[in-house]
């Protein structure tokens, strides 16, 4: 077994450049990639994929004000390890991935092939919750499924912000298996009347982007801050822990089988006198007698019916 007490705990700066006219946020995630590797037994390039989704989502979570607030990131591509969708509030993630077993060999580079597991045509979606309201929703079609880019893409043609994004994930053989030896990203963005020479020093200082994971691996996000942004006066105004941690609950699952609609629990309750639902972030699983689906199916619509965003199951 690894030990999970030895990882450093996960946690993300945000900072701004130029007196305002550039924010960075920086994040370690390792211990959460461990973790989401742990729950869905996921393969190497699953759990690289994984890692960079929770470092994006992350970071974006972050971005939001209120307790109630969250965004939801799906990647739909047409690879094999289907749709990755995680949510996050400010400081927790949860993540989920179609099919977390597919296992791909490295590309010719010897990066782990995430673009290939996700798929490199698709649409990336980011559903904005503000808690009441309709919530805000971007799509943009897939760049690569290698998730930075995609990341960028979307900031910068959905929401017209001059973005910036590296995603990292570094595993290692262990005694006896891989281990996420680092995960991270940053993400870098214009804010409003942003000045020509800071936007010059950043595209030139993006090549230094590319080595995110191996850097964390040895370097504290404080360290990487004050390197990689060294002379545009970079100044940390938060520190934030994260933690995967999923808001799962009977009544919350209770509600995603309703949406199934009335034929379908009929079914459930014909052929397996009940259910047992696990829920798809963090595998806990959730017991419903034939009597729960009955009291369930009078809640529910005749035919099946299409559930809001995934943010609620
Ligand atoms: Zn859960």
């Amino acid at each position: 077994m690894p030990d999970a007490t030895n990882v450093r705990p996960s946690r993300l700066l945000y900072a701004t450049l130029g007196g305002g006219q550039a924010r960075v946020l920086l994040c370690d995630t390792t211990a959460m990639a461990h973790e989401a590797r742990r729950i869905h037994r996921a393969s190497r390039v699953c759990t690289a994929a994984m890692g960079r989704v929770i470092s994006a989502v992350a970071m974006m979570g972050a971005q939001l004000k209120g307790e109630k607030e969250s965004v939801t990131l799906s990647l739909r591509g047409d690879g094999p390890a289907g749709a990755v969708v995680a949510v996050s509030r400010r400081g927790t993630v949860k993540i989920t991935i179609d099919d977390p077993a597919v296992e791909l060999p490295p590309r010719p580079d010897g990066k782990l092939d995430v673009g290939g597991a996700i798929g490199r045509a698709g649409r990336l979606a980011v559903v904005r919750d503000l808690g009441f309201g309709e919530p805000y929703v971007g799509q943009v079609s897939l760049v690569s499924g290698e998730v930075a880019e995609d990341v960028a893409m979307y900031y910068t043609a959905s929401e017209q912000i001059p973005t910036l994004c590296a995603l990292g994930v570094l595993e290692r053989q262990g005694e006896d298996d891989w281990r996420v030896a680092a995960s991270g990203g940053l993400l870098v963005q214009a804010m409003p009347g942003c000045g020509e020479e800071l936007l010059s020093a950043l595209e030139l200082r993006s090549q230094l982007f590319t080595t995110l994971s191996a850097t964390l691996e040895q370097e504290t996000l404080e360290d990487i801050l004050a390197q990689s942004f060294r002379g545009l006066q970079p100044d940390i105004l938060q520190n934030i822990p994260l933690t995967l941690a999923c808001d799962c609950s009977r009544a919350r699952i209770a509600r995603a089988l309703i949406t199934l609609g009335e034929e379908e629990l009929a079914d459930m309750r014909a052929q397996q006198h009940g259910a047992q639902v696990h829920c798809h972030f963090c595998g806990t699983g959730y017991d419903f007698t034939a009597e729960d689906l009955t009291a369930l199916m009078a809640q529910a619509a005749p035919g099946p019916e299409k559930g809001r965003e995934e943010g609620q199951s």
